[in-house]
């Protein structure tokens, strides 16, 4: 069975890196396992507002979810900044290299690829509702809501 799979890092890169991908399929969500308890249950707050399930691991995908089938959203290993980020990002790009199918996405926007978002205000919508407490982050920098980007590499 083909299935789509985020990997968040963090609790919200889920909805400022796929929004577009969060509200068109129905997801599996793997967040850091070592994120801070508090932001995960915030994270199952998106549960309410998402038809999405939700897994929590410690630095890998288990093996049951890497399945040649899925296609797997990963933190871009280049153009991310941040250093756990960057770690998923060197997963995901040596799961592209063994023939899975892996798209890298942006959370800093920084990345050359990035697209206006169409539904922004359902995006800011759901980020206010699910992130309550991290709102100073797109309140003051609209790129987090305004866009978003992901790209596949060829080998
Ligand atoms: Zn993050």
């Amino acid at each position: 069975m083909k299935n789509t799979i985020i990997v968040a890092p963090h609790p919200d890169d889920e909805i400022i890196g796929n929004f577009e991908i969060l509200t068109t399929t129905h997801p599996m969500i793997i967040y850091d396992a070592d994120t801070f308890k508090k932001r995960r249950d915030i994270a199952l707050k998106l549960k309410e507002h998402a038809d999405i399930s939700i897994q929590l691991f410690h630095k890998n995908i288990p093996a049951p979810f890497l399945n040649k089938e899925n296609t797997i959203y990963i933190p871009d290993p280049i153009y991310e900044l941040h250093p756990l980020h960057r770690y998923w990002g060197n997963i995901g790009e040596q799961l592209a290299r063994d023939g899975y199918d892996i798209v890298f996405y942006s959370t800093n926007m920084n990345a050359p690829y990035i697209h206006e978002v169409k539904k922004s205000n359902a995006k800011e919508e759901l980020l206010n509702k699910v992130y309550p407490d991290q709102s100073d982050l797109w309140k003051y920098d609209k790129k987090y809501i305004l866009f978003e980007g992901r790209t596949k590499w060829i080998f």
